[in-house]
Order: structure tokens, then sequence, then C-alpha cells
């Protein structure tokens, strides 16, 4: 399951963030998720579940936010796209630009990071 290996990492920078601000606990972490990564957000929040056990993470909300997948072109096409969906386990999509069937690029939608988190910090 692809999903736990992201999560696990994802797991880990939140931990040394959370270290960085002496956190006691974490209430919430908001996830930006972009349609490209073919990540599903069911296994990612049940990922999230085991491995944040006997941390300070433990019972805190994952809150995931999609972020649209956005290509561009060289003859100067822009648009949101969504993954083909007669391929949704290739893990980079091949795109073809709907106006002149090149290959585009993808600007958003890749992303898997976390955007925001919401901390319990001790009085000083
Ligand atoms: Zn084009």
């Amino acid at each position: 399951m692809h999903e736990f290996s992201v999560m696990s990492q994802i797991i880990e920078g939140l931990l040394e963030e959370s270290k960085k601000w002496s956190a006691v606990k974490v209430e919430e972490v908001f996830l930006d998720l972009g349609d490209f990564t073919m990540l599903g957000e069911e296994q990612l929040k049940f990922s999230y579940e085991i491995l944040s056990k006997d941390t300070i993470l433990q019972g805190s909300t994952l809150t995931i936010n999609h972020v649209k997948g956005t290509i561009e072109c060289d003859c100067g096409f822009k648009g949101e796209m969504s993954p083909s969906e007669d391929s949704p386990h290739r893990i980079v999509p091949i795109l073809e630009c709907p106006k002149c069937r090149g290959p585009a690029r993808i600007i958003s939608g890749r992303e898997c990071t976390i955007k925001n988190l919401r901390l319990v910090v001790p009085d000083v």
C-alpha cells in the first residue's frame, strides 16, 4: 500500500515539527492532497490512524484538502484536469493536451504536503 509509506514520511515530518514547538499534543493536521498523486483519502486516513498511535498525534483529526490538477502545454493551453479515469492506478499519468494532443506538463496536483497544524503548546 503506497499510502502507508507516504503517510509514515508525513508523520515523521509532523513529529519533527511539533517537537520544534515543544507541543504536548496535536489536535488537527491539514493536508493538501493533489489529484495527480493517485493516493486514496481513505487509505491515507487509515494509515494515519495506525501510524499516529502512541505518539502525540494520537486522536488528532486529519483534514484532507483536495488540490485540483492543473496542466499547461506549449500551445498555450492551461487548465484543470483530472487523471484519466481508465488509468486510476498509474502513479505518473501520461498527460495529453486536450487542445493540440501534445504532451502537457503538470503545474499543480502532485502535492501531498502538510499545510497546517493545530498544536497544544504548554504556557511558558
Ligand atoms: Zn497543447
